[in-house]
């Protein structure tokens, strides 16, 4: 929960890296990774989920057995919890974490998450949600079809073949497991022994019941599947140039727990119970794994979770991280705000982020305007605020930062410029003085979005009966462009911030304000970033 003045929008695909600090890193934004976001930005926790858009079952079409969600699309599942975490200010940014590594600075514990792309999230904890590979058996035919009409879990797709012709193909001796299961499902199953390692007595055993209740079992390997002029299955064909008719077919898979930006921790899988590959194994109440601050959730750790309880895992695991940050701030007997760390961090450094000129187009829209109270919001360095001091205003500058508005201040006493001070959150209770101001101004600045708003109704509060609110953004169409998450990772997700639009909407549901302007317009020249992209402004007078 914050107010300053971020340049988030700057980041195009070659700006320079950027380290953030957030509490709480969560790597893969599918049903584990957004549920443990979730629980956490509740906790008004910082959390930024990194995403590399390869949930697990993307190749489906319909997800099953998700109570409420019933047969929706796994993309919709996922595009609905996005906007639920960022409805409370979570971020989720498109892109890849390649590695994960202690912190040079380990003074607070943090890990450093390397994103492609070169940026960097310092975070207090990580949570793993990166869900498994499906190794499919090599057979000709399977990898185009899988998810569609090649299945493998009688919970997920089954029902949807239910006294269909189904095919299941025996790659190991636990592809037997869900046989039972599938001969209640339809009576037009057959059983093909492809080329099984291991096989054993108990395996042979299930296959005498599976005979004795009249499934036919066929001990000839695949060659291929075929399919149809629609390019849908409609059968199998052994190696001996048999043919079996098949509506769909069933294979099992080996799997492999996603954990390469993992390893630089020395965190690696281990062997599954079943034999059919890793995953990664975790503390069964917390999900913390053998690096203490490292959590993981869902499928990483146990591939036969469906999307709910995947997601029911990341909900605990996300409690649990809950936990041991508030324990852990109860200890050192703090109680930090995760947007206010980020910010003095960098506002910290001693080096100046932005050129100390005022914004171009706030200089352009108070020209003309009797000097009056002014509240500066996001006041960063103070380029805006000791400008408009210059101007005669009567300055107010306010951020989250108590680092930027250390850096107002001095600038403001060397000058000798009159500049007051109000270090607050835009989201706490009560942040602004309510119609107190001639003029609002927020330029580039961004709050995290909260349900009720709280912020964006502190902002327009603040606005005095014929006052101004002048709040300007940047264009956000380029962040929306696609980048391939293996070489870039956006830094900021413009949709968890209070945006310009957002602003615009709520002013006119509210009466008594007249909107003068709202137009994208080239951004003027001046400004510290050579990234940047055009103005979105919107200028409003309340009425007196
Ligand atoms: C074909 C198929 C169909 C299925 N159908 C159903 C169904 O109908 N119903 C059902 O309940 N279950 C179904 N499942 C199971 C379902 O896919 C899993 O239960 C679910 O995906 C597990 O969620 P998860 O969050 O643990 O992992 P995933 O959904 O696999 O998500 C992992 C996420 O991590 C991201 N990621 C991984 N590594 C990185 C990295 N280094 N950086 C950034 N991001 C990263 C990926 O992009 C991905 O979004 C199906 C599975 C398959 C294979």
């Amino acid at each position: 929960m914050t107010m300053h003045t971020h340049s988030h929008q700057h980041d195009h695909p070659s700006p320079p890296p950027i380290e953030r600090l957030c509490d709480v890193a969560v790597i893969g934004g599918s049903a584990a990774g957004l549920t443990a976001a979730l629980q956490l930005a509740r906790q008004r926790r910082t959390v930024v989920v990194v995403d590399d858009g390869t949930p697990r079952n993307a190749p489906a079409e319909h997800m099953h057995g998700y109570l409420g969600r019933e047969g929706a699309a796994p993309a919709e599942l996922l595009s609905i919890g996005r906007e639920e975490v960022r409805g409370y200010g979570g971020e989720i940014l498109t892109g890849r974490v390649l590695a994960v590594r202690p912190a040079d600075d380990r003074s607070d514990g943090r890990f450093r998450v390397e994103l492609s792309g070169g940026h960097t999230l310092l975070a207090r904890r990580v949570v793993a949600a990166t869900g498994i590979h499906d190794e499919l058996p090599d057979i000709e035919g399977i990898a185009q079809r899988w998810g569609q009409d090649v299945i493998h879990c009688p919970f997920c797709h089954g029902y949807e073949v239910r006294e269909q012709r189904l095919v299941q193909i025996i790659t190991h001796p636990m592809g037997l497991h869900p046989t039972a299961l599938l001969r209640h499902l339809t009576d037009r199953l057959t059983v093909v022994l492809h080329d099984v390692p291991g096989w054993d007595d108990r395996a042979e055993a299930t296959i005498s019941q599976l005979e004795d209740a009249g499934v036919p079992v066929v001990r000839t390997a695949v060659r291929r599947l075929i399919t149809g002029a629609d390019g849908a299955v409609s059968g199998v064909e052994l190696v001996d140039g048999q043919r079996l008719e098949a509506d769909a077919v069933m294979v099992g898979t080996r799997f492999h727990a996603r954990l390469d930006a993992l390893a630089p921790l020395g965190i690696v899988g281990s062997a599954h119970a079943s034999g059919l590959g890793e995953v990664l194994e975790v503390d069964p109440m917390t999900g913390q794994t053998a690096v203490p601050g490292v959590y993981a959730a869902g499928n990483v750790t146990d591939p036969s979770l469906q999307v709910l309880p995947a997601a029911a895992h990341g909900g605990r695991v996300g409690a649990m991280v809950a936990f041991s940050l508030a324990e852990e701030d109860l200890r050192s007997r703090a109680r930090p705000s995760g947007e206010e760390g980020d910010w003095d961090a960098r506002y910290g450094t001693g080096e100046r982020m932005w050129s100390g000129n005022p914004n171009g187009t706030l200089a352009a829209e108070v020209e003309g305007m009797p000097p009056g109270r002014v509240l500066d919001v996001g006041a960063g360095e103070g380029g805006d605020a000791l400008w408009l001091a210059e101007q005669g205003w009567d300055v107010t500058a306010t951020d989250i930062s108590g680092a930027a508005l250390a850096h107002v201040g001095a600038e403001a006493e060397r000058r000798g410029l009159p500049v007051t001070l109000h270090h607050a959150d835009a989201n706490a209770p009560g942040a602004f003085e309510p119609g107190a101001y001639d003029l609002v101004s927020l330029q580039y600045g961004s709050f995290p979005r909260t349900p009720e708003q709280r912020g964006l109704r502190n902002l327009l509060g603040a606005v005095a009966p014929g006052g101004t609110l002048l709040v300007v953004g940047h264009d956000l169409a380029p962040l929306r462009e696609a980048v391939d998450p293996a070489e870039h990772t956006w830094m900021f997700d413009p949709d968890a911030y209070v945006g310009v639009q957002e602003i615009a909407a709520a002013l006119g549901l509210q009466d008594g304000w007249t909107v003068l302007t709202h137009e994208t317009r080239p951004r003027p020249a001046g400004a510290a970033s050579s990234h940047h992209v055009d103005d979105v402004v919107l200028r409003a007078v309340r009425a007196g």
